[in-house]
């Protein structure tokens, strides 16, 4: 934290001690007021801010707070969307063999119900990571997007980073490492497994929406990609275009579609005409929030993703499963550039609010969480109403010289409204997130699918 100019007690704290008393009282008649709801969850939405620990949520209510033009008379009427949920649990985010975790492990457990080794996705521990020969088909895991295609359901992946990459690879992913994005960074690899992206494009047909960046391992080497004019570095190099192959699907299938790569045409699709909608914005991961370029021809925000997918995937009378991630909360944190990160904070409760406006809270169970935390903290004793940045380039101090600061180990928070968010109370193993969200929507989770699996 930046050290601010300390402001005169008198003027910031405009809170007097009958206030304080008051607040207090509403705040509990609130709480005694609150009811639970045993409804089916219908849908279920799981927005997960990559590695949003808490001192980074505490972090961006107070940037929202410095943000809003009139003077919060507390920090707390700051209070992000998701702060507000009914019912909070915490998390506890250590995998198969770290103590302190990374996305690939920890999406896997919050998506497939079980604990696995660092930097592998959708299989068990038996998977030794970067060893293809370990990866067996007894070792792949379905995930709640798996248990809710079974039944009917239409689902969507969103995120800010590549698709490929690990968070939303582990939706409908399997791999022994994270790595394996494209076929490109598996040419010393020997054994049977396939990257990322063709998994993505080549075994999950059925997903309805999908959007994020990294269009560069989707298309075919020294293929000029016309939204940059350029041929990325990093192609296929097994010479497909996975979404010219995405768009043959649906024709053959004689399913409406969109393939979109701008804000301008997420605007312009058409939901209640899309049966399937594919958004790659970037060649490489979405900008972060601050650096956006809002205009037509720029990418959308989280929120209007969102919005979309949910506009499409709501069509379906049996509901749906949608995964939203804020990616780069993760990365401007790697970076120790704070503003960035808890910019993006802000902009991933934007699409929790867009989440709640496009839903109905007697049916859809909405979930909020991070992955895991970072080592990032607000430290010292800053003034009330301290400014917590300088410019979007600012790099706080670090204790320790690292080339990229690392993740934290310490518990992250579970956020949940809606059908059974009363069951995230208390301290949890991550894993039980995935298992709470299918017990809301009645999903078998079908481990049972392969043999020997019961559930753990
Ligand atoms: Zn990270």
């Amino acid at each position: 934290m930046k050290r601010g100019k300390l402001t005169p007690i008198s003027q910031i704290l405009k809170g007097s001690r009958d206030d304080w008393i008051k607040w207090a009282q509403e705040d509990l008649s609130k709480s005694l007021r609150s009811e639970i709801n045993i409804n089916k969850a219908k849908n279920v939405i799981l927005f997960l801010g990559d590695g949003m620990g808490i001192s980074t949520i505490t972090a961006a209510r107070l940037y929202r707070s410095q943000l809003q033009k009139e003077k919060n008379i507390r920090e707390g009427d700051a209070a992000l969307e998701f702060e507000k949920f009914p019912f909070v649990g915490l998390s506890k985010t250590y995998n198969a063999n770290r103590q302190t975790s990374g996305s690939a492990s920890t999406a896997t457990a919050l998506l497939s119900g079980v604990k696995i080794n660092q930097g592998t996705i959708g299989v068990d521990n038996t998977v030794v990571r970067h060893d293809c020969s370990s990866q067996t088909k007894e070792s792949q895991l379905t995930s709640i997007l798996d248990w809710s295609m079974t039944e009917g359901k239409s689902t969507g992946i969103i995120s800010t980073a590549r698709l490929s990459h690990a968070s939303p690879a582990a939706t409908y992913g399997h791999t022994a490492s994270r790595a394996w994005e494209g076929d490109a960074d598996m040419t010393n690899v020997t054994g049977n497994c396939k990257d990322l992206s063709l998994q993505l494009f080549e075994d999950n047909k059925n997903i309805t929406v999908i959007m994020g960046g990294g269009r560069r391992t989707l298309l075919p080497k020294d293929f000029i990609d016309p939204q940059t004019n350029s041929a990325h570095s990093k192609q296929r190099i097994d010479g497909r275009n996975l979404i010219e192959e995405w768009k043959k699907d649906k024709q053959e299938r004689s399913k409406s579609h969109s393939y979109i790569t701008n804000k301008k045409q997420l605007m312009e699709v058409d939901a209640s005409k899309t049966d399937y909608l594919l958004g790659v914005f970037s060649a490489s991961h979405m900008d972060y929030e601050i650096d956006r370029d809002d205009s037509d021809i720029g990418q959308p925000s989280l929120a209007e993703m969102t919005q979309k997918a949910i506009q499409i995937l709501k069509k379906n009378d049996n509901g749906f499963f949608l995964f939203v991630e804020a990616a780069r909360i993760d990365h401007g944190h790697h970076a120790t550039k704070a503003k960035k990160a808890i910019h993006d904070v802000l902009s991933f409760d934007d699409a929790v609010k867009a989440g709640m406006d496009e839903t109905d809270a007697d049916d859809t169970l909405i979930v909020v969480t991070g992955d895991h935390s970072h080592v990032f903290n607000i430290a010292g004793y800053p003034a009330i109403g301290n400014d917590i940045f300088e410019d979007k380039e600012y790099q706080q101090p670090a204790a320790v010289p690292v080339v990229d600061e690392t993740h934290g180990g310490e518990d992250v928070a579970i956020f949940a409204t809606g059908p059974m968010s009363h069951l995230f109370r208390g301290v949890h193993e991550q894993n039980y997130v995935a298992h709470v969200m299918a017990y809301a929507s009645c999903l078998p989770q079908r481990h049972q699918a392969y043999p020997g699996r019961q559930e753990e």
